[in-house]
Parts: C-alpha cells; structure tokens; sequence
C-alpha cells in the first residue's frame, strides 16, 4: 500500500492515480495526513477491504510529506562505513550518534530550497521509516511490525552551522526551512521484496554523487528501532532519518556544495524519487 499528502489531505495512492481517504471511507478516517498513525491497524485492514472509487491523477508538486508534523524526529549520523570514513570519524561503537530535525524543516517531495546566505550547504539521501504503532523496549524481531512505511528523505546539511562550537550543531545546521524533504509518498515494508536491502542513489543536475544500499547500513531499520526504544518510547508518526551512505559534498576532495540552480534528484528503489531545487 502507498499512502500520500495531497494538498494536506490523505490519499492512497493506487495504479498511480490518487484516492482521497475521507471521501473513500465516508469520514471513518479524516482528511490529516498526520492522524492515520494513531489508528494505524485499523486503517490498513480498512484500505485492505475497501471498495474504492476511481483515483484521481495529481501533481507531484501538490504531495506534501507522508508525515508532515511528527512528533518526534530522529536522525542517525555515521551510519555506513564509508560515509563514516569520509566524514573522518570512526564507526561509532553501540549507538550511533542521533540528533533532530526539526518539524519547521520537513516538506514534501518536490520542492525549491532557499540556501542560507553564508555557509555550505549539502546532501545526504536517507532512507525514512514512519513509525505506524508504538514503540517502547522492542526487540529487532518485533522491530518491523511498529513500521508503518518507508519513504525516501534528504538530510539537506548546512555544514557550518553543523560543526560549529564546541558540541556541533547537528539540529540547527539539518533544520533550516526546507531541508527534510520527504515522500514521495509512504511505502508499507510488505511490498519490498526485502526492506532491508534497497538502491538508494542521488544526482545533481543529472551526475550522480550518491550510490549506496540499505543492507549496508551499520545499524539496520530494526536495529535502529530497537535500540532508540530502549531509551525513548517510538510514537505513531515519528519519523527516523537512517543516515546517509558516503558521496557528500564535504567529504570530497575538492569539497563540492549546493549553488543556487542546482536540481537535487533522491531516489530509493521500490519508492520513488524527491526533487529539490535550490535558489540563493
Ligand atoms: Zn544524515
């Protein structure tokens, strides 16, 4: 199944077209994208059974994120071995390092992004699991079914407001406004093949920079969700950014950053893609 936010309204997406969950189900669920994961069970055997009418065709430019206000955040740094090594840390032992981006920063998929006037601001495509039932002291086994869907995300990164000081800024530099694109739309882990094993690749203006798989991730998606719900209980509609392999910009020699004109392309197999824009 492929839930979307379109135009703020929730939508399955079905052969492509979109189908508006409160008209389909009469009102049963609203029209809050955000909302479905409160009821998440009861909507997936609802979608399941349902007699729907024809979808309408849309605009990518309409979708907003599958889950545009979580109530919380959680993204992952250093979580491929090369992107680690690139970045000039060593692999993290036991958790890795987790930081927010906040709400203000998260949009839809297709997107033009204001670059802040000084600094260096990059690229890091993510794979975004949402999660669909709480989360509180999982094991990895069990890890999978508090996942509602995975989505393909941008931890757009101004580097020098994130190493900035003594303790570096990972929130603020990751949260300007724009810079947590996610979407297309949400994908239920049951229409992969294998969920812990997806393409997930970026280009700029047509040259690819990122190439990398999720079976590479040092801390997989249960792994992740595991370990994070030792320590904080995971709620309906959080979403975790899972990290980025290695072709950024500030690991490159010479360093390479996002200049007005740019067009950002993330994709993830099984998914789909986002499109960013950048402007000065
Ligand atoms: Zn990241």
């Amino acid at each position: 199944m492929r839930i979307a936010n379109l135009s703020g309204r929730l939508a399955l997406i079905v052969d492509g077209r979109a189908v508006d969950v409160e008209q389909a189900s009469d009102g049963l669920f609203p029209a809050d994208p955000q909302d479905v994961y409160e009821r998440w069970e009861e909507f997936c055997g609802w979608a399941a059974g349902a007699d729907l009418p024809a979808g309408a065709a849309f605009d990518p430019a309409g979708l907003g994120s599958p889950a545009p206000a979580p109530r919380q955040t959680l993204a992952i740094g250093l979580n491929y071995r090369d992107h680690a090594a690139e970045s000039g840390f060593a692999v993290p032992q036991g958790l890795p390092p987790v930081f927010t981006k906040f709400v203000t920063s998260i949009s839809g998929p297709v997107t033009e992004v204001k670059l802040p006037v000084e600094g260096h601001t990059d690229w890091e495509v993510e794979l975004v699991a949402v999660i669909g039932r709480r989360a509180e002291g999982v094991s990895e086994a069990e890890a999978w079914s508090h996942v509602a869907g995975l989505a393909v995300g941008q931890d757009i990164s101004e580097r020098v407001v994130q190493l900035a000081g003594p303790a570096p800024q990972f929130s603020l530099g990751k949260s300007f406004p724009g810079f947590a694109p996610i979407g297309p739309w949400l994908v239920t882990p049951d229409e992969f093949a294998d969920p812990d094993d997806l393409e997930l690749r970026c280009a700029i203006n047509g040259e690819e920079v990122q190439k990398g798989r999720t079976r590479d991730l040092i801390h997989s998606v249960p792994a992740l969700i595991a370990g994070l719900s030792a320590v904080l209980p995971l709620l309906p509609g959080d979403v975790i950014f899972t990290g980025t392999p290695a072709g950024v910009g500030v690991g490159r020699d010479p360093q390479r950053f996002l200049a007005p004109g740019d067009v950002l392309e993330s994709a993830i197999e099984g998914i789909g893609a986002l499109r960013q824009t950048f402007v000065g």
